[in-house]
């Protein structure tokens, strides 16, 4: 009876050891995706997947949702392209968007603002308003 309780016991701690191990293997995907779509960078990339694997998705999941935006922040391609193209880059998932877009195509994202002086609409990322010159705010 105490043997039978004992394994209970053990294959009660194995399965969570289990889940616990796939939930990590899963966010190491989730982080490798993640990171290689947000930066060129191969070493912000291997870091990325090192800090995972090694403090474990519970510590590292919500450190690495704050420390995130600092990154695609640093990394101006897809800001450079949007020059290039006469795009606008969603500052949410960095979709390429038609400049007369309102919303992300891809995540909805909100990606015209107004203008605190003259009420016009312009995209996002321009630092101040084509039309007076007012500084967008949210970039200034
Ligand atoms: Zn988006
Ligand atoms: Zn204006």
């Amino acid at each position: 009876m105490d043997t039978l309780q004992l394994w209970g016991l053990e294959s009660f701690y194995t399965t969570i050891v289990v889940l616990f191990v796939f939930l990590w293997i899963i966010s190491i995907i989730w982080v490798a995706k993640d990171i290689s779509a947000r930066t060129n960078s191969v070493l912000l990339q291997i870091i990325a997947i090192v800090l995972v694997t090694f403090f474990t998705p519970i510590v590292w999941i919500p450190l690495y949702h704050i420390i995130k935006p600092i990154w695609y922040k640093k990394d101006k391609m897809p800001w450079r392209e949007a020059c290039i193209t006469n795009a606008t880059v969603c500052g949410k998932c960095r979709m390429l968007n038609a400049k007369e877009h309102k919303c992300c195509i891809n995540c909805g994202t909100k990606l015209m603002i107004k203008c605190k002086e003259c009420n016009k609409e312009y995209p996002h990322n321009y630092r101040y308003c084509p039309k007076c010159g007012w500084p967008n705010i949210e970039l200034n």
